[in-house]
């Protein structure tokens, strides 16, 4: 079979795909993007039904293109998805959907690599593994297989109405967590939340979204510290946005519990860390709220003052009382949501980019592996890598990278 050949092939036709392909393309450095699915296809398939961006349209986009909807709305996934397909149509991008790459080697004895793909082989120079920072969801193997009770990574969740009739239990309060929990007690289900260690900044604060604080405080590109412990962080851009609040949640009827630490007989055991846990979400966002404050005073941004913002509502009881036991049958629980992450797989990226525990050995998405890439891992540079405003810089920074190294491999030395 004829081998096809190119110099950049990007795979994976998400947000960092189509970034890639716009400064690659704007380089002039022909590349192709293979897509196994549709373009964005994590946004359509991968995401519950009423998901919305966790960013205002005004910051969670691209440089080249708005959104359709008002600038300080959070797009629905469907609209990220037609948005990541409008662009890359915009930048005229080689991106091939329904084309899965099952395979990529390094070539013998001479520079590049080959991609086996459902639509036959390639060969390019240089390859960036730009399929996304969320593979294969993780789920412990704490609660066994049992009659009456379904279980699901929230990867899997749609809606209410598709989950058996019952209490739910949430187990995982990042974004996903709190937003499936919040649904489900609106549709009248009784739920239990089991809240981890977590940040909650306020969704806006005098007048500016988080985006824009994030922004101004440097904090988008702040650097990952080796070995920070970088707990989950639980925002929201449901109904037009709004602060992620525990006692909140409770008010609405929300059981919120410790970490979810064992299970035994049907009987799930919880973690005595819950007002810890709430405290430190609590420290967190209050310490944006002074940082806000004090870059305001310092710069004399006329921003109206918000007091009320430092209120924080009564502990509820499950609060003060948490449960350490639910009795899954005796309270109707007939689902438990596991919103617990993912891990990632590489399998199909068979080359030297791996440490000892098959995690990417990478510095800045450049790795020892000379032409291998890594794009829109989290916290690949800087906190804002995995979210579709910070993956467009890194793939500027990777395309850069590859622009010097191809001047070197075109240098024709000196002559004599
Ligand atoms: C619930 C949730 C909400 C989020 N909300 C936001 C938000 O509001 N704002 C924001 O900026 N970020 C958000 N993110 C984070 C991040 O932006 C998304 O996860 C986004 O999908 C990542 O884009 P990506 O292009 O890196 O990866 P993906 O969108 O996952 O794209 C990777 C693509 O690679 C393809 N692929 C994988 N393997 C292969 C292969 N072997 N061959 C060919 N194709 C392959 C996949 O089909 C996929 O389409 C959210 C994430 C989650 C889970």
């Amino acid at each position: 079979m004829s081998v096809e050949k190119t110099d950049v092939l990007v795979v994976g036709g998400g947000q960092a795909g189509v970034a890639m392909s716009e400064h690659l393309g704007a380089e002039g450095i022909p590349h192709i993007v293979l897509e196994r699915g549709r373009i964005a296809e994590s946004w359509r398939t991968k995401r519950w039904d009423s998901l919305v961006a966790n960013g205002p349209a005004w910051h969670d986009r691209f440089p080249g293109l708005e959104f359709s909807c008002p600038p300080n709305a959070f797009a629905g996934k469907e609209d990220v998805a037609a948005y990541m397909e409008a662009y890359a149509e915009q930048i005229n991008s080689p991106l091939r959907t329904g084309v899965d790459v099952t395979s990529v080697t390094r070539l013998e004895s001479r520079q590049g690599f080959r991609a086996e793909t459902s639509a036959g082989p390639i060969e390019a120079d240089y390859v960036i593994a730009a399929t996304g920072p969320f593979h294969t969801p993780l789920m412990p193997d704490l609660v066994p297989e049992t009659p009456g009770l379904t279980q699901m990574h929230s990867i899997a969740y749609r809606n209410p109405g598709a989950l058996p009739d019952g209490a739910v239990l949430v187990v995982g309060a990042g974004s996903s967590g709190v937003q499936i929990a919040a649904e489900l007690r609106k549709a009248g289900r009784d739920v239990y939340l089991s809240v981890g260690p977590h940040g909650r900044p306020p969704r806006s604060y005098r007048g500016r979204d988080y985006c824009w604080w994030l922004g101004v405080l440097n904090k988008w590109d702040a650097e990952a510290i080796p070995g920070a412990d970088h707990v989950t962080i639980a925002v929201s851009g449901a109904e037009g946005g709004h602060t992620v609040d525990f006692r909140a949640l409770a008010a609405t009827g929300i059981t919120l519990v410790g970490r979810t630490q064992s299970c035994t007989d049907g009987k799930l055991t919880f973690s005595n860390d819950l007002a810890k846990n709430i405290a430190r979400g609590d420290r967190d966002y209050l310490a944006v709220l002074d940082e806000a404050d004090a870059f305001a005073k310092a710069n004399g941004l006329d921003l109206p003052e918000e007091p009320e913002a430092r209120e924080i509502l009564p502990d509820p009881d499950c609060l003060t009382h948490p449960l350490t036991h639910l009795d899954l049958a005796q309270a109707g629980v007939t689902t438990i949501i596991w919103a617990t992450g993912f891990a990632l797989d590489y399998s199909w990226l068979k080359v030297n980019a791996f440490d000892a525990n098959g995690k990417p050995k990478h510095l800045r998405g450049i790795t020892d592996e000379p032409g291998v890439y890594f794009l829109g891992l989290p916290w690949q540079t800087r906190r804002a890598s995995s979210f579709i405003y910070g993956v467009w810089h890194d793939a500027r920074y990777i395309t850069d990278h590859i622009v010097k190294r191809r001047a070197y491999l075109a240098y024709p030395g000196t002559p004599g």
